[in-house]
């Protein structure tokens, strides 16, 4: 039996196959690197204590919320709650849930995290694109009296709380993006002043607007062809007519009654056609059927270009994790490009006179050296140019034939370090190599209208 029940250091855990499962009781048994278990088995019977902690799980900003989190069959929970889980599961069947924890965790390790995750809309883009992704699922919504606008979604109903319509909104521009498909389910209409959706339907007098209205039915009387309301028939226990005075009999033979009116009790008003308005009960303010803001539910599912976002969100940062080499004292490429963009900013803004430029050459020869002595070329060229930089200066380096630089406030035409530096590459590499080409130095003053990664690519 491979399956282990273990007090470990007060921890509780499921192992099998080589992974360990957290079973948590309670919120404090939430250690702070829960990410480094495949999963969490959460085992209470109080939906308080659940609430808590998947709370505290899936509202966490990066990848780490998104950790298979599954939930002791044995307790039963609303299935509001139980959709931020990945479900029930069978505590003693420790097999199956590694399982379904490593189908999850496989497709989690392939996310790339996007660089400015704090901002709020990348952050619920890249985490429900990374929940639709990691459990192959659709993100169905379901009616609930406890969301303002009557559906709640897994997942983005908790990272959102109250702010319903700002969940339709973040996944509307996810559809727009290309990002998710969504299937229709639903129309709702919410307040225009609170975007609430639970409303009260009334039939109101269409000049004093007042609710206290009546009904009554018209009586046509076939006869004499008098028209009037059926009060006006009313005599005793029997309908008489108050034209002809003729009794009324059978409804269909003698008479009927063609429509109805309405009259106002709060301004004696009398009409045929009342209108409908929509009272929120939130907030209290009457909306017109028109006025009321009608927006699509929908089932949605990830696209292919979503899982091309999620998965090379930036293909550089996918590279510089399993490429840079450690003993590199350059910054990394995504923070160059950060950095660069922010000084397009200051081009734009206050007309500052910046150059972006490339270093590189080519040989053949250092080409067939190991890896090894690859990098340490490169850091003793990144060393080189470094020596000649500001302060304010940036240098990434690319590979042992490639730099990019960025200097603020610096025209290329007037700063000599550059081509201090592209004559003592030149030497460093003819001195030591056979057949070494030309160090290739290109400059750019940074405009306005640039856009960084185009320059980067043909720098
Ligand atoms: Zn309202
Ligand atoms: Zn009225
Ligand atoms: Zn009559």
């Amino acid at each position: 039996m491979l399956n282990v029940l273990r007090n470990n250091e007060a921890k509780q855990t499921l192992s099998a196959q080589g992974h360990e499962l957290l079973v948590v009781f309670r919120k404090s048994d939430l250690p702070k690197d829960w990410a480094q278990y495949a999963g969490i088995v959460v085992n209470t019977d109080s939906e308080k204590t659940l609430l808590e902690i998947v709370k505290k799980v899936r509202c966490k900003q990066d990848i780490s919320s998104l950790i298979p989190l599954f939930v002791n069959e044995l307790h039963t929970f609303q299935e509001e709650l139980l959709s931020h889980t990945d479900g029930k599961v069978h505590i003693a069947q420790v097999d199956t849930i590694v399982k379904r924890a490593i189908r999850i965790n496989k497709r989690l390790n392939q996310i790339i995290t996007p660089l400015n995750l704090s901002a709020y809309e990348v952050q619920i883009q890249f985490k429900t694109l990374s929940f639709l992704y990691s459990r192959k699922s659709l993100l169905t919504p379901f009616t609930s009296r406890k969301s303002k606008i009557g559906y709640y979604f897994p997942m983005l109903s908790l990272w959102n709380g109250d702010d319903s319509l700002g969940i339709l909104k973040a996944l509307e521009a996810m559809q727009h993006g290309g990002l998710i498909a969504g299937v229709f389910k639903d129309h709702i209409h919410l307040c225009k002043n609170c975007s609430g959706n639970y409303l009260n339907f009334k039939e109101i007098c269409p000049s004093c607007h007042d609710a206290d209205i009546q009904a009554r039915d018209m009586i046509h009387h076939f006869v004499c062809a008098h028209v009037a309301p059926e009060d006006d028939f009313k005599k005793g226990d029997h309908l008489s007519c108050p034209k002809c005075d003729k009794k009324l009999r059978h409804i269909g033979i003698d008479y009927d009654k063609p429509s109805a009116i309405f009259s106002c009790n709060s301004c004696t008003n009398e009409f045929q056609n009342p209108q409908i308005q929509a009272a929120c009960f939130d907030c209290e303010k009457e909306n017109s059927l028109s006025e009321l803001l009608q927006k699509t539910i929908g089932e949605y599912s990830i696209t292919a270009k979503g899982e091309q976002w999620l998965l090379n969100y930036d293909t550089s940062i996918k590279e510089e994790k399993h490429s840079r080499p450690p003993s590199l004292k350059g910054i990394s490429f995504p923070i160059f490009k950060l950095m660069a963009r922010q000084e397009l900013k200051r081009v734009a803004a206050i007309g500052t006179q910046s150059t972006l430029g490339s270093i590189a050459f080519q040989s053949n020869e250092i080409e067939f050296f190991n890896s090894d002595m690859k990098t340490a070329i490169q850091v003793e060229m990144e060393k080189i140019i470094q020596s000649y930089l500001t302060d304010v200066d940036l240098l990434y380096s690319e590979a042992y034939n490639k730099f990019y630089f960025l200097l603020p406030d610096t025209l290329a035409s007037n700063c000599e370090r550059l081509e201090q530096i592209r004559y003592n590459l030149s030497k460093l590499l003819t001195d030591n190599l056979t057949g070494t080409m030309p160090v290739v130095m290109h400059t750019h003053q940074l405009k306005k209208e640039d856009e960084i990664d185009l320059l980067l690519n043909t720098l």
